[in-house]
């Protein structure tokens, strides 16, 4: 690939995180041209452009070396190194910075019926999810022997459905499982935005551009808490 000398972050295109990513981005004096119908923003002050997507794309795109950062939900990120991470020469990520934002769980909920005391209550069970791999290892490390089914959405309603017997899911307020009379039971992972990266910087400006990138958020998540 064609060595860069402008650095790009990934970020969602629109969603929960949109607006405080862009947010954190501009307190640490980036600004970008307007023209968030695309895919690509052009930043104004400084060599720094945007590229919007999907969240779950965000990993790949950082691994593959499309984009030098992303900002992503742990659970994105910690999925992602799970499963395809490391797999086709695709470097290693890490979180270079936890960003105080888009904070939530993965948890496991069952039926407000279910009688649930433990994880080995699930052996058996059909689990609906969209976080397989983080589940699977859950599932693993409890010694649970359980059918782990993949959704891509709408998780909530699997088990009114009868297509799974438990859930896999994001919890933020605990609404939403309620309002599907399910009831949290294990908390699998605490997430929040974070700010996701290659293991080793670039050793070019790129590099000395994401050390000052690193230096302002510090200052200003600093002052945020
Ligand atoms: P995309 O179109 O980018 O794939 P999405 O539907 O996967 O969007 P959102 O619902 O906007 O994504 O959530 C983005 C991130 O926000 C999640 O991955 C998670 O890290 C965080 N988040 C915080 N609270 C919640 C919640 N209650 N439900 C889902 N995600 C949450
Ligand atoms: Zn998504």
């Amino acid at each position: 690939m064609k060595p860069r000398d402008r650095l790009r972050i990934a970020m969602q295109k629109s969603g929960r995180l949109t607006e405080p990513a862009l947010d954190l981005l501009n307190r640490c004096g980036l600004t970008f041209r307007q023209s968030r119908d695309k895919l690509f923003c052009f930043g104004e002050g400084e060599p720094v452009d945007l590229l919007l997507v999907r969240d779950d794309d965000i990993p790949g795109l950082i691994a593959q070396g499309v984009c030098d950062l992303g900002i992503v939900g742990r659970n994105v990120l910690s999925e992602f190194r799970g499963t395809a991470g490391e797999s086709n020469g695709n470097a290693a990520l890490t979180e270079w910075r936890k960003l105080g934002f888009g904070r939530c769980r993965l948890s496991i909920a069952v039926p407000q019926e279910m009688d649930y005391n433990a994880p080995q209550d699930l052996h058996g069970r059909r689990i609906a999810t969209s976080y397989p791999g983080l589940l699977g290892e859950w599932l693993r490390t409890q010694g649970v022997d359980a059918t782990v089914i993949t959704l891509a959405g709408s998780v909530e309603i699997a088990p009114k459905l009868g297509t799974a017997d438990a859930i896999c899911d994001l919890v933020q307020s605990g609404g939403t499982l309620v309002a599907n009379q399910l009831r949290e039971t294990d908390v699998l992972l605490q997430s929040e935005a974070v700010l996701a990266g290659p293991e080793a910087l670039p050793s070019d400006e790129r590099g000395d551009m994401i050390e000052l990138l690193l230096k302002r958020l510090d200052g200003v998540i600093q002052v945020r808490e």
